[in-house]
């Protein structure tokens, strides 16, 4: 049924504004007139909130067409532009952007006509949504009730059509198996496909790391492999291919851990090839991630319920239609679009997850269908579980058996073990944790909304039968209100601290305000916490107490809980006692929070401990506070790493195409833990198969100033046009992004060229990356999430633009970890990590070609070994680099002569000879 629409479409990039009227005429418009127009009629828009800052407006409302595709199709994929959006509904992408207005009518008039079609797969719960959206006052409700027909019987609704998971026995330990390697290598070949040519670097990878999998000798000693796998060796498969056998043979289970969700896509995709069946591989492989990625049915019901109003109502209607498509309810990565929340300006998305530990596990009436309680159960059986860093170190933090089988672990993107240890075994005493588990303990504040419910109600019927432990839950609140409360950050400010806690917080801002210098004006301030005065030393001790006086119940109160376990009362059947382990688990955590705590307090004004880095901290944003704390961080985060995680497993294989850049296996070691193992890591690195000489080519532009935006974002903007877009742009300071993204933005849309920006862009940062994949004229300007967040093969990036040497920030962590590593070096070692990283981006694939360009004529030539050998350095003028990345320069990639003549200007090279 053809539909057509009365409303006019706007559309508006950086390079102009048209409006495509119902009669059929589009128009380029200026802003007033797209302004006017957005206000009068209900207009068709494409991504409201990106509008509206195009426009120059905070906020925007209209028909917008995302929020249309969400309801007609949930859970399915589409990049959020016009291209994107026809590629996604099988039509023809508009021309250019004038044509884009009359396509977005178009696009609206399909989806609509779409619901009345006998093949619309995803109908069912579509009417009673629609009901509930028009309550919601959803803009587009009223023209999709015209088109969704009622159904004939009543529809089932979302919390009866999700299916439930089932318990267990549980598996028995894994079997002792030794992998046959010429069987590894078979399943390899299988795994890659008979067309593809067996490439010998990727078999002896896959053979290294099926050694691993053997019998280690002696507990404590697993056996840990480092293996460096150059860009295109296909390091996937070859771990992919013994991990699978392996589970297949012991009936075990292997994690995979990656650090970034774009790998953990990448990986999920992969093991289509083992397991091409969908229902098999659904159960063979499960991702895990933390609790809080994951949709909690229950806050959606009280959403649903009246918790939410105005636009996160709409929201959470839009979210339950696509929690009964979701393959796994997963909020953040998952088959939610990742554009979904941002429409919404994130407004409710964040509290339909579980990310305060409210979860009441079996006393919460969905918790047979808990999207979360399926994933840990899915887990224990699976082969395959695709986790990241930062989970995995919890788990085998916590040893409980949600981290089941985490003996056996692939650590890919093994570079990153550092920093994903440093943030996970880091304790902060800071103001916003500590409100969150004030009302954990105590329920929510007297305004909040929710069923947010303190310990005491949660855990009545253990307090009416067991007395010791109603008196631990009477303790535990009652020194609970001497945390931070609601307010808290107004009143350090003011003088007006309520409690010792608060006033210990008072202290640590005024202490950071007295010593610290501003780095970047508006942002974080911090102190070391060394040399402390008067004030700040008589806080610690009632807040040690406060601490101290907390602790005490909620250690009795787990061991009250653990002894109604054992002696198994009447009223404890299946539903309470998980909902009593769940208790356990979470008074374990905070217990173990609360020790690490008063560690970290009772220490300040004490002698420093050398294994750790204590600092004070003021967190602002754009000279907003949002928190005040006192932090530690491990001077070496490798010491609990080893301890927790390798230490307890059999086989741990780290791997990265970037494991040693040019530091060598010592250093690898010590960045991965492995150095505090008793027993060696072997190693092993194989290098990328790529003709960097040809490929690739990196140039250093020296007439840049530092310091100079002007200068600073001509350079980009005519690299930009030089490359015909497909550029990356790496920053490491959000306020020099935002000022080159300003400049450069409108001039480079009036020459077709979209530029993109975090920061900038009301889009999550996966969007961006899938944007700028799928338009190879669009750049994309970010900072270090995109540094190796970002897998673009092909054309779509042609040219990384770095804005200057990338050296680490100035702060107090990094300070004491460069005095105990060696200075200078310990700088040029992260530098080098970044280039290399950062250069990683720009080759995926063999027929990859593509310029790296660093934005400063301080590059010291002694970094420039982070490059792969053999890729031609230059250093060149703003108007050289121009014109090689134009492809005008017969020296430059691709030009048969470009080897030789370019020997002259080759800055010498300092490569390591690979081992
Ligand atoms: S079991 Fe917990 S996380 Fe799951 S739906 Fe219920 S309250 Fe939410």
């Amino acid at each position: 049924m053809a539909v057509d629409l009365p409303y006019p479409a706007l559309h508006a990039t950086h390079g102009g504004m048209w409006i495509a009227r119902a009669n059929g005429t589009t128009a380029a418009v200026g802003r007033g007139e797209a302004i006017a127009q957005a206000a009068d009629t209900p207009t068709i828009l494409l991504n409201a909130p990106l509008v509206a800052a195009r426009l120059g407006l905070s906020e925007l409302s209209g028909l917008d067409l995302l929020e249309l595709f969400a309801f007609v199709h949930p859970a399915r994929f589409a990049v959020p532009t016009p291209a994107g959006l026809a590629r996604a509904l099988g039509l023809e992408p508009p021309a250019d952007d004038g044509a884009a207005a009359g396509f977005l009518r178009r696009a609206a008039a399909v989806l609509l006509a779409r619901m009345g079609a006998d093949d619309w797969i995803e109908r069912d719960g579509a009417w009673t949504a629609a009901q509930g959206l028009h309550r919601a006052r959803w803009p587009w409700a009223p023209l999709v009730l015209e088109h969704v027909a009622q159904p004939q019987r009543s529809e089932r609704w979302l919390f009866s059509r999700l299916p439930e998971w089932e318990d267990a026995s549980g598996r028995p330990p894994p079997r002792t198996v030794i992998l046959d390697e010429a069987e590894v290598v078979a399943d390899l070949a299988r795994l890659t496909g008979t067309s593809a040519e067996p490439r010998e670097g990727q078999v002896r990878y896959a053979q290294a790391t099926a050694q691993t999998f053997v019998p280690r000798i002696a507990e404590g000693q697993p056996n840990v492999l480092l293996a460096e796998a150059g860009t295109g060796i296909g390091k996937t498969l070859g771990y992919l291919a013994p991990a699978t056998r392996w589970a297949a043979a012991a009936g075990g289970t292997v994690w995979i851990s990656t650090y970034t969700k774009a790998l953990q896509r990448q990986l999920d995709r992969e093991t289509d090839r083992a397991w091409p069946d969908p229902s098999v591989r659904g159960r063979k492989v499960v991702i895990r991630k933390g609790r809080e990625n994951y949709l909690c049915l229950l806050n959606l019901e009280d959403a649903l319920q009246g918790g939410f109003a105005g636009r996160a109502a709409i929201l959470a209607q839009l979210v339950a239609r696509w929690a009964a498509y979701s393959r796994d309810g997963d909020m953040v990565g998952g088959d939610l679009p990742g554009w979904l929340p941002s429409l919404f300006r994130r407004a409710g998305s964040i509290a339909l997850t579980d990310r305060r530990g409210e979860c009441v596990y079996a006393g919460c009436p969905h918790y047979r269908k808990c999207f979360i309680e399926r994933s840990v159960r899915s887990a224990r059986e699976a082969d395959l579980v695709i986790a990241n860093h930062a989970l995995v170190m919890i788990l085998a933090q916590r040893g409980s058996d949600e981290g089941c089988g985490l003996d056996r672990i692939v650590f890919d993107e093994g570079h990153h073990l550092f920093d994903a240890a440093d943030s996970t075994f880091a304790i902060g005493l800071t103001g916003q944790e500590l409100i969150e588990l004030r009302r954990w303990i105590l329920g929510p504040e007297k305004k909040a909304r929710g069923r947010r419910r303190g310990l005491a109600a949660r855990l009545s019927d253990v307090a009416s039968y067991d007395e010791g432990g109603d008196e631990a839950i009477l303790d535990a609140a009652r020194a609970a209100e001497n945390l931070p409360g609601e307010g808290w950050l107004g009143r350090i400010g003011e003088g007006l601290a309520l409690n010792p806690i608060e006033r210990l917080l008072a202290a640590t801002r005024a202490t950071v305000y007295a010593r610290a210098t501003a780095q970047d004006a508006g942002f974080g301030l911090e102190t070391e916490a060394a040399e402390l005065d008067g004030a700040l030393i008589a806080a610690t001790a009632p807040a040690l107490e406060t601490l101290e006086s907390l602790l005490r119940p909620l250690t009795r109160l787990g061991q009250r809980l653990e002894a109604v376990m054992e002696d198994a009362p009447d009223w404890l059947d299946g539903q309470a006692r998980a909902r009593v382990e769940g208790a356990i688990a979470g008074l374990g955590l905070r217990c173990r929070m609360l020790q690490g705590l008063i560690a970290l307090v009772a220490r300040l004004g004490g002698p420093a401990d050398p294994d750790f880095i204590d600092w004070l901290a003021v967190d602002r944003v754009e000279g907003r506070e949002f928190d005040v704390g006192i932090h530690r961080r491990w001077l070496d985060p490798t010491v609990p790493l080893a301890e927790t995680v390798l230490k307890p497993a059999h086989s741990v294989v780290v791997t990265s195409a970037t494991l040693r850049a040019a530091e060598g296996w010592d250093a690898a070691d010590a960045r991965t833990g492995a150095v505090h193992l008793e027993r060696s890591a072997r190693h092993f690195a194989v290098p990328s198969p790529f003709d960097y000489t040809q490929q690739a080519e990196v140039l250093i532009v020296t007439d840049i100033r530092k310091g100079d935006i002007p200068s600073l974002a001509g350079g980009y903007a005519r690299l930009i046009e030089a490359a015909n877009g497909g550029a990356l742009g790496l920053f490491s300071a959000i306020h020099r992004l935002k000022a080159v993204h300003a400049r450069i933005a409108d001039r480079l849309a009036h020459e077709g060229l979209p530029l993109y920006a975090q920061h900038v862009d009301p889009l999550d940062t996966g969007t961006l990356i899938d944007i700028f994949r799928d338009d190879p004229h669009a750049s994309l300007l970010g900072t270090d999430a995109l540094r190796d967040g970002v897998d673009v093969p092909g054309h779509s990036l042609r040219l990384v633009i770095m804005e200057g040497v990338p050296w680490p920030r100035p702060t107090v962590l990094h300070g004491a970890r460069r005095a105990a590593g060696g200075g200078a070096a310990h700088d040029d070692a992260i530098v080098r990590a970044r280039l290399a990283q950062g250069f990683g981006r720009l080759i995926r694939r063999a027929s990859d070609r593509g310029h790296f360009v660093i934005l400063s004529a301080a590059m010291p030539s002694r970094l420039l070994n982070a490059f792969p050998v053999g890729v031609p350095i230059r250093r060149v003028s703003l108007a050289e680099a121009a014109s090689i990345v134009a492809g005008r320069d017969e020296n430059g990639i691709g030009h048969d002569n470009a080897t030789d003549s370019r020997l002259s200007s080759v800055t010498p090279l300092l490569h390591q000879k690979p081992d």
